[in-house]
């Protein structure tokens, strides 16, 4: 099966992914995690996305498309995988068609913008593995400390205030096309964002049964 869990940063989509990939057994490509990653080892991909990372604006199409196409051809991705942060453009999403890929449903992750805004300022990685944790909602077991890696948490670069209502207009404006887009091929299911992360893990494998209803 092959997902794509699209959403507003901080809509929760890191974490449904990690629902989805217990339930069905698929690895997650969150191109924020490669490109973070990239820009860790100071790579040429990593030297030409940092900049417009930093101060929240999208990398330019052409890396990342060239970025999930490298990755999904890999032996892992046989069986399917989950999207977490591609497409978010119409450009992208046309690319990955492009590239013979038949989507199978497309998660909508909604959630208000002031709520985006609460969950950011709270949110910590690991700056080992990546994991992602919440002072709130979900904190790691040792304060400052990754559960999985044993790694020091920190606050991402663009989670800072200013930045983060730049990825937001972002999103409005270059990534919400991309639901109309999937909603004319009859793969698009919404799912609200609830209070509890264990709420909208619910709805989003409800969405994942055959049968679930499309927005048209
Ligand atoms: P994320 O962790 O998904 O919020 O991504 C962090 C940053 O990486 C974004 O703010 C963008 O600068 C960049 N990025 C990740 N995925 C994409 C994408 N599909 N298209 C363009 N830029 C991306």
């Amino acid at each position: 099966m092959k997902i794509i869990l699209l959403g507003a940063p901080g809509a929760g989509k890191g974490t449904q992914a990690e629902v989805i990939c217990k339930h069905l057994n698929i690895p997650t490509i969150s191109t924020g995690n490669c490109l973070r990653e990239a820009v860790k080892n100071g790579s040429p991909l990593g030297l030409r996305a940092k900049a417009d990372m930093d101060s929240g604006r999208l990398v330019p199409d052409d890396v990342v498309i060239g970025v999930v196409k490298d990755r999904i051809a890999k032996d892992d991705c046989a069986k399917g995988y989950i999207l977490d942060g591609f497409p978010r453009t119409v450009a992208q999403a046309e690319a990955l068609e492009a590239m013979g890929v038949e989507i199978d449903k497309v998660i909508d992750l909604e959630v208000p913008d002031e709520t985006i805004k609460r969950r950011l300022s709270g949110r910590r990685v690991c700056e080992g593995c990546g994991a992602s944790y919440h002072l709130d909602f979900k904190p790691p077991k040792q304060e400052g400390v990754c559960d999985a890696c044993g790694r020091a948490l920190i606050i991402r670069r663009d989670d800072e205030p200013a930045t983060v209502q730049d990825r937001l207009d972002v999103y409005h404006r270059q990534t919400e096309p991309v639901k109309a887009f999937y909603a004319a091929r009859g793969k698009l299911y919404r799912v609200e964002g609830q209070e509890q992360v264990e709420d909208t893990s619910a709805l989003v494998l409800k969405a994942l049964e055959a049968g679930g209803i499309s927005e048209e």
